[in-house]
C-alpha cells in the first residue's frame, strides 16, 4: 500500500523563550506520521503561512515516500527559490518525510545515510563572559563537562549588546548594538592571548567574528590570532563579501568556517570547490532540509572540506537530531555546534523558559554524555513532540533587536 500524505500541519511553540516551528505530516497508515524542523525563529508565521496554506494543497494525497520527488515539487513551486522563509517550510515538510521514511524502514536516519562512522559526535560550546576572568570560569564549566571544543567571546559578539547609542556615537544616534571595529580586534587578540596563557592549548578555541567586520580587518584578525592555534574562526566575511575568502585564505592559515546564513547552492559551490573554507556550517533547515544537506555534505567531502553544522537555541530537537544523524554518517565531519541539554548543574548560559521544557515537549532529544552527543535508535529522526506539552508555550510575535548592529557612526552593519 502506498504511503500518502493526508494532512501537514504546523506547530509554534516556545518552551524555552525561543520561538520554534515544527511541521508535522501525517499518513493514510494508522499512526504514521513524521516531524520536521521549520524554524526561523523571527519570521515563524510566515513559515506557517507557507506551509499551511501553500505546500499543503501541493502535497494532499501524494506519495510520502518520494522524498527527492517532492522536495523538487515543493522548491520549484513558488518560481523563485531558496527565500530563507520558503526553505525552512520546505525543511519542515522535508525532515518528516526523512522521519516518515525511517519509520517505514524501522532504522534511525543514519542507518539510511549508510550507517555511523562515529559512535558519538564531538560537539563545541559557546563561552561568553564579561571579562577574561569570567570567560576562564565557563570554560572551566564546560572542560568538566568533558566539552574538548569551545568558542570563546567577550561580552557578545563584536563585544556589544542592544542599548542607548554610546558617546562615541552623532548625537541623535540610534538604539544598537554598537561595534567599533578596531577596538574589538585588539580586544579579541587580548582575549585569545590571555586565554591561552591560562588554559594552555589542549582545548580546541573557535571564535565566531558573526559577519561583523570588514573583509581587510578580518584578514588582519585571522592572521593576529595564528599564534593561538584557532580550530576555526567563524564568519569572519559576510554573506555579500565572499569572493574576499580568495585574499583572505592567502594570508593567513587560521582555518576558517563559513556559512550559517547560506540559503541557496550558489553561496557554497564555489568555495568549497576552490577550498577557501575548512567547515562548511549551514543552517540545514536554512537550506531546505536534510535532502540538500546530505548533497552538500556529499560536495563537501570531494573537496576536503569538513562540516561544522549551524546548532543554536533558535533551532528545534529535531534539527538537532538531524545534524546528528548526518553527522554520524559523515567521514568529512568536522565538529558538531551543540546549544542541547546538560545536566542542571552545568547550565550556564539563562533561558527564558523554564529548564527542562524543551525535553518535555520534545522527548528523544539526542543526549549529551562527556564530550560527545549520541542520537538514540529510534526509528526516523528519534524525537517526537507533545503537542499537549507544546501548547503550554506559546510563540510571542516581538520586533527583534539584536539584529539592529551599528557602526561606530550609528549606521547600520550586518548583524
Ligand atoms: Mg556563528
Amino acid at each position: 500500500m502506498a504511503t500518502l500524505i493526508q494532512d501537514v500541519r504546523v506547530i509554534c511553540t516556545a518552551p524555552e523563550g525561543i520561538n520554534l516551528a515544527v511541521v508535522r505530516v501525517d499518513t493514510n497508515q494508522p499512526g504514521l506520521y513524521g516531524l520536521g524542523c521549520a524554524t526561523f525563529a523571527y519570521r515563524h508565521l510566515a513559515v506557517k503561512c507557507i506551509v499551511e496554506e501553500y505546500l499543503k494543497p501541493l502535497l494532499l494525497g501524494r506519495d510520502a515516500e518520494r522524498i527527492e520527488e517532492l522536495w523538487q515539487l515543493m522548491h520549484q513551486n513558488a518560481y523563485w527559490r531558496n527565500g530563507p522563509a520558503e526553505n525552512n517550510a520546505i525543511s519542515g515538510v522535508d525532515m518528516a518525510l526523512w522521519d516518515i521514511k525511517g519509520k517505514l524502514a524501522n532504522m534511525p536516519l543514519y542507518q539510511l545515510f549508510g550507517g555511523k562512522c562515529r559512535e558519538g559526535v564531538p560537539v563545541y560550546r559557546h563561552a561568553d563572559g564579561r571579562d577574561v576572568e569570567e570567560l576562564c570560569e565557563n570554560i572551566a564549566r564546560y572542560r568538566e563537562m568533558g566539552i574538548t571544543h569551545i568558542r570563546c567571546q567577550c561580552g557578545g559578539y563584536g563585544g556589544g549588546t542592544f542599548g542607548k547609542a554610546p558617546a562615541t556615537a552623532p548625537d541623535g544616534a540610534l538604539d544598537g548594538v554598537y561595534l567599533d571595529a578596531r577596538q574589538y580586534i585588539r580586544d579579541t587578540v587580548k582575549l585569545f592571548d590571555e586565554v591561552r596563557a591560562k588554559i594552555g592549548f589542549e582545548v580546541a578555541l573557535c571564535h565566531d567574528v558573526h559577519e561583523r567586520l570588514q573583509p581587510v580587518d578580518a584578514m588582519r584578525l585571522a592572521k593576529a590570532l595564528e599564534p593561538y592555534e584557532l580550530f576555526f574562526l567563524e564568519d569572519a566575511v559576510s554573506l555579500d563579501r565572499l569572493e574576499w575568502l580568495r585574499e583572505l585564505r592567502q594570508h593567513t592559515v587560521t582555518p576558517l568556517a563559513q556559512g550559517e546564513l547560506f540559503n541557496n547552492p550558489y553561496e557554497w559551490k564555489q568555495i568549497i570547490a576552490e577550498h577557501l573554507i575548512d567547515y562548511i556550517r549551514v543552517h540545514i533547515s536554512q537550506i531546505g532540509g536534510i535532502t540538500p544537506a546530505r548533497k552538500l555534505t556529499i560536495f563537501a567531502e570531494q573537496f576536503g572540506v569538513r562540516t561544522a553544522w549551524h546548532g543554536p537555541g533558535d533551532m528545534s530537537p529535531l534539527a538537532h537530531a538531524a545534524n546528528i544523524h548526518i553527522d554520524l554518517a559523515a567521514p568529512n565531519f568536522g565538529v558538531q555546534e551543540w546549544s542541547g541539554i546538560e545536566p542542571p548543574n552545568f547550565v550556564i548560559q539563562e533561558l527564558k523558559g523554564p529548564r527542562g521544557a524543551l525535553l518535555e515537549v520534545f522527548p528523544g532529544l539526542p543526549e549529551y554524555r562527556d564530550g560527545y552527543v549520541y542520537a538514540n535508535d529510534k526509528p526516523g529522526l528519534g524525537v517526537d513532540l507533545d503537542e499537549a506539552q507544546a501548547a503550554k508555550y506559546p510563540c510571542e510575535n516581538t520586533v527583534t533587536i539584536w539584529t539592529q548592529t551599528r557602526r561606530r557612526d550609528g549606521s547600520l552593519q550586518a548583524p
